[in-house]
């Protein structure tokens, strides 16, 4: 092992004969991908700093550590950062060879990140056994090999803290009883008589909920969906580090497509969801039901910092369909899509008649009598 990499170095070198070396999640350490050598890297677990939403950042902005470029991808319009000297054959989002160089400026620098803890051809085998494990999977697809098109991307995520005060107006629901004349039949005589009945009184009501809300997750990207995402999700935010250079080379990091205050603006909708929850409870304290009709929510000490997520990305075209995979890159989580085959379908949902009705036979011990799912 050699020296730690300095924080905030412009360039790194391997020790040894000078190349880049990659960041290597087995080891935690950077690798030379020609000689082999190992250089310690410093992870620092501690706090992440977080940035006001209002006003001018408080302390120094995070910078990106070394040089940095941007590419887009003329098919679907992702941009990637990468490092010096590294450059993309191919768009890991759409699979496009239409990358071009990009003049704009990679943006803010992430605070934190949770680095690759997958090697990428470990992430190759899990997705060879995930669509293995698909049943209506044509064998084509299960046979098909990603190696050499999977790409390991940091997506961007926005995370949010904040103390937030809501003041809601309602109405409170409080029961009371009745007694109604009915007319009942008993033993065949028409009586009339008295029954106990509930009523709800509403009230307008008033108040305020309070509740500390840190980590709300909004993410950075849009090209994947958020149903293929949430798919592989959870991440342990717990390994969380302060974001290094290192952690990127090897690896190319997804310019955020979401700003600041619009990740700011979904993250709100998500509190207020929470609030209107917390609101419904707290007039549940005071009466039997209860309604909600408006909230207004005041966020104090409100905070954003900027989070990179591993994710290692592949999609095969099956019979001229393009099928997005993605693996977690710090648990191996696989999601995704995969082609049904028909024949598959058709032979599945034969077996299954056979055995519905090889059973039905059974139980009607043979005589032929219908069953009642018959
Ligand atoms: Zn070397
Ligand atoms: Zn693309």
């Amino acid at each position: 092992m050699n020296d730690p990499i300095r924080e905030n170095a412009e360039t790194f070198s391997c020790s040894s004969c000078g190349a880049r070396p990659v960041w290597n999640p087995a080891g935690r350490d950077l690798k030379c991908p020609y000689c082999g050598a190992e250089t310690a890297v410093d992870i620092d677990m501690t706090a992440a700093q977080e940035y006001p939403i209002q006003g001018a950042p408080v302390g120094e902005m995070p910078d990106w550590g070394e040089e940095k470029h941007v590419v887009r991808c003329e098919g679907c319009g992702a941009q990637t950062i990468l490092g010096p000297g590294e450059s993309a054959t191919f768009c890991a989002f759409c699979g496009s060879p239409h990358v071009l160089e990009d003049q704009s400026a990679a943006g803010i620098a992430p605070e934190s990140v949770i680095p690759f803890a997958v090697p990428q051809e470990n992430a190759a085998g899990m997705f060879r056994k995930w669509i293995k494990g698909k049943l209506f999977a044509p064998s084509k697809a299960k046979k098909m090999s990603v190696l050499g098109q999977i790409i390991g991307v940091y997506l961007p995520h926005w995370t949010y803290a904040s103390n937030t005060v809501s003041h809601y107006t309602g109405q409170e629901g409080h029961y009371y009883w009745v007694q109604v004349p009915v007319t009942v039949t008993r033993n065949g005589k028409t009586v009339h008589e008295m029954r106990r009945e509930r009523r709800t009184r509403w009230v307008p009501t008033a108040g305020s909920v309070q509740r500390k809300f840190v980590d709300i997750l909004i993410a950075g990207s849009e090209r994947l969906p958020e149903k293929l995402l949430s798919a592989v999700r959870p991440y342990d935010l717990a390994a969380l580090c302060r974001y290094r250079a290192a952690f990127l080379s090897g690896f190319s990091a997804e310019k955020a497509a979401v700003d600041v205050n619009t990740g700011w603006e979904k993250a709100k909708a998500a509190i207020d969801r929470t609030m209107r929850e917390a609101a419904h409870r707290d007039i549940l304290k005071r009466a039997d039901e209860a309604r909600v009709t408006s909230l207004q929510s005041m966020h104090y000490d409100a905070r954003y910092k900027l989070t990179l997520l591993p994710m290692y990305i592949s999609s095969f075209t099956y019979k001229d369909k393009s099928y997005h995979v993605l693996v977690n890159g710090q648990t191996g989580k696989c999601g995704g899509k995969s082609p049904v085959s028909a024949a598959r379908v058709l032979l599945a949902v034969a077996l299954g008649l056979v055995v519905v009705g090889g059973l039905a036979y059974l139980f009607a011990g043979g005589s032929g009598t219908p069953m009642p799912w018959q």
